[in-house]
């Protein structure tokens, strides 16, 4: 079962639950106010495929100065 990240609309805490696909959108309980009101953020999923090629486009590839090659100093 996926994991899916849920926002409080009455507290506005953030957490995380287990949910099967077709009720992903449904209101889940929160575990801070316990108010069902709660909507989803993004699937946990979906981030963790794309964190690791952000953090390669954000590693320096050039010069000392880290701008990738494409100024005068490097
Ligand atoms: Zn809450």
């Amino acid at each position: 079962m996926p994991r899916y990240e849920y926002r409080c609309n009455e507290c506005s805490s953030v957490f995380e639950a287990m949910r099967p696909v077709a009720a992903r959108h449904e209101p889940t309980p929160c575990p801070g106010c316990a108010t069902p009101t709660s909507v989803l953020v993004m699937s946990l999923a979906n981030v963790k495929l794309s964190t690791p090629a952000l953090a390669d486009d954000a590693v320096p590839q050039g010069g000392s100065c880290g701008c990738g090659g494409g100024c005068s100093c490097c």
